[in-house]
């Protein structure tokens, strides 16, 4: 394709981490910011505090980075009180002027760079290349809602009128929008639902996971310099039981919430149960990511894109490959060289350059991967782990780890960190094994490695996922390029970063003129 075949808004360019020039002097900077204190507490503070919890680093839980002060009942009405008490003047603002705020923002969270990777890093327990790319994608989601914000709340759309009637249909915000966000994207995806929001002209109220509160603080406070006023974005930190304080008030339209498969159950039947107006749910969840590979891949690159896919960020992200299918002729050769890979890969303190493999975020997520993989373990199945270390006890690692299964049908649940399950298929079973990935009912990510152009179209003409990848990993969807959500099991739609969802988070006003 012609390279200016997209004219107009260009993602982040990030940082060339590749080069010692420009990597040495941002690690040692970030370095310097390690003894920082930082702090999340609600936009409106009440006279009673509500509970106060310290936040450690998950690879380190000795180093204590900062405190989070709950919300208590009294703010999180009050906070809901504001953002409805001013959510018209923000929405008759009009698109241009609020695209403006959130590029304004972007722009704040480019200048504070070293603070954000150095809060992914010990905060989330990020690597520095996730960090980086949490940031572009962060960056990227301001900059591509407020184009959204433009395009879609400059001029109401013209509508057919053969009676001579003028029709025309608007775009308005829906209220007060809630948005609860999960702690593996803690900047992004806290950011991404907030800003669509705000474009699409409601006023937010933004509750973090508990274990990552300090980055949702810091992005909140960069957003409020950057013009957006306090009232119109509020942070109500704490843990899941302010997030049902939130959605069960009936003054909140909406509700946009990423995380978990059984908490987006929990919101909606929270959200069924309420009386008054009916909010709306933007829910992203969980998956059960397979990849299939069959005997005409190519090896070196398979190996890459499964290391990528499946440990990359711990494994803790919603498309990490959970499940491997290799055809039965090249199995042994291709776990082979995983094996390798899987081998060469570097666990420990994400704040080294050199580390691949950080912590998962907690010893809760860590005894249940370990339970995981203990349970394998009874019941006969061959398991290869990564080396300890004595190090490790300082935090929350769990070895990467790699399991035979018969198929994906025994997983009964995601498991989220670096466990990758492998099976062995006959190539004429190929759409059996589809048909058993779409069983289990989620529909997040799925990848394929083949060079026969007839089982490309066979797994993609099946296979019900919202991200299908072929010849490449399958994580790292980019912004506008590779809208990203999942159906089913794993979410409702519409796909973050794409056409169709800011317009989700406003309500559609049709007015008629009888000329
Ligand atoms: P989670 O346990 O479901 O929590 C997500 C958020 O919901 C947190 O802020 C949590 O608060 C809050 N919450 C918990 N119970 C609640 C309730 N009853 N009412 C309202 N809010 C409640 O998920 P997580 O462990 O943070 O994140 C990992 C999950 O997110 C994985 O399943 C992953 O696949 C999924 N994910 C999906 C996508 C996607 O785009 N599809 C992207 C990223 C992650 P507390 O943390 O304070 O309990």
């Amino acid at each position: 394709l012609p390279k200016d075949i997209f004219p107009g808004r260009k993602n982040s360019a990030g940082i060339d981490l590749a080069d010692p020039l420009v990597r040495d002097p941002l690690l040692k900077r970030l370095h310097n910011l390690r003894d920082r204190q930082w702090e999340a507490s609600p936009t409106f503070k009440a006279e009673i505090p509500g509970e106060i919890a310290p936040i450690t680093a998950p690879f380190d839980h000795g180093l204590r980075i900062g405190t989070r002060r709950d919300a208590s009942a009294e703010e999180v009405d009050m906070a809901i009180t504001k953002a409805e008490a001013i959510q018209p003047g923000w929405n008759a603002l009009g698109g241009e002027k609020r695209a403006a705020l959130l590029e304004a923002a972007a722009d704040e969270f480019e200048a504070h760079t070293d603070e954000i990777l150095s809060l992914c890093q010990l905060e989330a327990g990020k690597t520095i290349v996730d960090s980086v790319l949490e940031l572009r994608e962060a960056v990227d989601f301001l900059r591509y809602y407020a184009t959204e914000a433009r395009r879609l709340f400059a001029e109401p759309t013209p509508l057919p009128g053969p009676t001579g009637e003028e029709n025309y249909l608007k775009l308005a915000g829906r209220g007060v929008f809630a948005t609860i966000s999960p702690w593996n994207f803690p900047l992004a995806i806290f950011i991404g639902p907030a800003a669509a929001a705000l474009a699409a002209g409601n006023t937010v109220v933004a509750k973090p996971a508990e274990q990552t509160p300090l980055i949702a603080a810091l992005a909140v406070k960069l957003c409020h310099d950057a013009g957006i006023p306090e009232e119109v974005f509020q942070l109500l930190p704490g843990a899941g039981e302010v997030g049902q304080l939130i959605t069960s008030d009936t003054r909140i339209a909406g509700v946009s919430f990423t995380g978990s498969t059984q908490t987006a159950h929990a919101i909606n039947r929270s959200l069924a149960a309420r009386d008054g107006s009916i909010a709306t749910l933007i829910a992203e969840t969980g998956g059960q990511n397979a990849m299939i590979v069959d005997s005409t891949a190519l090896p070196e690159q398979v190996t890459r894109d499964v290391i990528a896919s499946a440990f990359q960020s711990a494994g803790q992200r919603c498309s990490a490959q959970r499940v491997l299918y290799i055809q039965e002729d090249v199995y042994d050769e291709m776990v082979t060289m995983i094996r390798g890979a899987f081998q060469a890969l570097v666990v420990g303190d994400p704040t080294e350059f050199a580390t691949d493999v950080g912590p998962v975020i907690d010893h809760d997520a860590q005894a249940a991967l370990e339970r995981h993989v203990a349970r394998s373990a009874t019941i006969g199945r061959t398991i290869w782990r990564a080396d300890d270390d004595p190090a490790f006890a300082r935090g929350s690692f769990v070895l990467p780890t790699i399991i035979e299964i018969e198929g994906i049908g025994h997983l009964q649940r995601e498991n989220f960190g670096p466990v990758l399950h492998i099976a062995k298929f006959k190539n004429k079973d190929l759409e059996k094994v589809v048909d058993d990935i779409n069983a289990l009912g989620y529909g997040l990510t799925c990848g394929l490695h083949s060079r026969v152009e007839a089982t490309r179209r066979l797994v993609e003409s099946k296979i019900k996922v919202g991200n299908f990848y072929v010849n490449r990993n399958q994580i790292g969807a980019v912004v506008e390029s590779q809208p990203f959500g999942g159906e089913g099991l794993s979410g409702t739609g519409p796909k973050a970063g794409g056409p169709h969802y800011v317009a989700r988070f406003a309500t559609e006003r049709v007015v008629t003129v009888d000329t």
